[in-house]
């Protein structure tokens, strides 16, 4: 493909929606380069599932070429599926199930889907490089790196994720706020001497198991890849990077902020404590599934809910993903809104490179499209987490006592 360099974009963080648009941007032949602070691609676990949904799978077909896209799909989970909300003791309270259509619903593992984003960008990803401020010039911005070095772009755009660097300078108003919540996210194997430790039952249910306690509560969920990652990347892009496709169950015990004991960032053991003794009094599945943790997986993730953003700083200079509105994960709609910025800032572009637009004209646009959708989905996500884990005791009674006595027992404590 021919790329012209007389426009070009430089992008901060090669996460879910840096590593997209630098895809949609690629198809259409446009200079762009992607800074990202990790000395390697997969330096850090990133081990853990996520749920696409239709935004999230629209701009992944937008922006993919179709056999990576095509990957993303035989290498992600069966379409479908359920969310069960339980009881500690895994007794249903109500259930959502998903709709199975080609384009619907799914799981896929997070590591795989950011292999297939690097797919194709080879050269063109600069790692060790840790964005710190964009300078707005004459003839255009600088993105700016911790090192010293900077980079002139057309358009620069931040994706460098929850506690971004660039959004205090670019959206000075905005920025995200702390919750009361928090996480403790861990992955174990699904399979042991041949057997699924999820029960039959909930073999394709994601589990929100609530506590009777306000702020206490348990998610897990089993990610089965489709085909396996190894032979699927050698049939469509052999050489890069496949992860091993080893079927796991993800999970995360929910916690108040306040309960998180001084020094567990980062200490992994401490962390597996900390979710073995909040777990105690939950069924012994969930117990069995932080007692075999693997130990180099499990974070400590504090939930933050980013605010709107009145003013942006540097007319050609822009924000996506986490950077600008990180919200809880409840509803699995951060990514999938990260993707859909993704999508829609690559539109905006290569229409204005089209139509001759001017290219500020092209970023306010699609600030104004985003912010809405975006925000909408943080005060969807962050008021589920107050229903969901907040002290107010009738929902909470509802949820815990009410419900689970008028369903059957989903998993016999055996
Ligand atoms: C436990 C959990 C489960 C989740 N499940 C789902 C789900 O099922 N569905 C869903 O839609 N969402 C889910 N999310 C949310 C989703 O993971 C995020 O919303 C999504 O990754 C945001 O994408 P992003 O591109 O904005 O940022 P990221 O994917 O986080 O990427 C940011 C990148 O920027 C890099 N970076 C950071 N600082 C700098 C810097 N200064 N300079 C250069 N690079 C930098 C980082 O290293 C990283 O590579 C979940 C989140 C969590 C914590």
């Amino acid at each position: 493909m021919d790329v012209s360099t007389d426009f070009s974009v430089a992008i901060a963080g090669a996460g879910l929606s840096g590593l997209c648009l630098a895809q949609y941007l690629m198809r259409a032949g446009i200079d762009v380069h992607v800074y990202e602070r990790d000395p390697g691609p997969f330096v850090r676990q990133q081990g853990y599932r996520i749920i696409l949904d239709r935004y999230g799978l629209e701009a992944l077909r937008e922006s993919l070429p179709r056999p990576l896209y095509r990957l993303a799909l035989t290498t992600g989970d069966e379409p479908g599926g359920h969310v069960r909300f339980t009881d500690s003791r895994l007794r249903n309270a109500f259930t959502i199930t998903f709709k199975i259509e080609p384009h619907a619903t799914r799981q896929v593992d997070r590591l795989t889907l950011r292999s297939i984003l690097m797919s194709g960008l080879d050269g063109r990803i600069h790692y060790g490089r840790s964005a710190v401020a964009v300078d707005d010039g004459p003839d255009g911005p600088w993105l700016r790196f911790s090192d010293g070095g900077s980079v002139a772009a057309s358009v620069v755009v931040g994706a460098d994720g929850v506690r971004s660097a660039l959004c205090r300078q670019l959206i000075p108003d905005a920025g995200p706020a702390n919750t009361a919540m928090a996480g403790v996210y861990g992955r174990s194997p699904l399979w042991r001497d041949g057997e699924s430790v999820i029960p039959e039952a909930l073999r394709t249910s994601g589990v929100l198991a609530i506590a009777d306690r306000p702020g206490r509560a348990f998610f897990f969920t089993s990610m089965r890849f489709g085909e396996s990652p190894r032979e699927a990347f050698a049939r469509v892009t052999p050489g890069s990077y496949a992860p091993t496709g080893d079927d796991y169950v993800m999970w995360g015990m929910l916690l108040r902020q306040e309960e998180v004991p001084m020094g567990v960032h980062g200490n992994l053991l401490a962390l597996r404590e900390l979710a073995a003794r909040l777990s105690a009094d939950f069924h012994p599945l969930i117990r069995r599934l932080v007692d075999t943790a693997e130990l180099d997986a499990t974070v400590l993730n504090l939930f933050a809910a980013g605010r709107r953003p009145r003013r942006w700083a540097v007319p050609r200079a822009t924000m996506m993903g986490d950077a600008v509105h990180v919200m809880p994960p409840f509803g699995a709609h951060g990514g999938n809104t990260a993707l859909r910025d993704a999508a829609l800032l690559g539109r905006r572009l290569v229409e204005a490179r089209a139509s001759g637009e001017p290219v500020e004209d092209a970023i306010a646009r699609y600030q104004d499209e985003m912010v809405p959708y975006a925000f909408r989905a943080v005060d969807t996500a962050a008021g589920m987490m107050r229903r969901l884990t907040g002290d107010a005791s009738a929902p909470r009674w509802v949820l815990t006592r009410v419900l689970p006595r008028l369903h059957r027992v989903t998993v016999p404590e055996a």
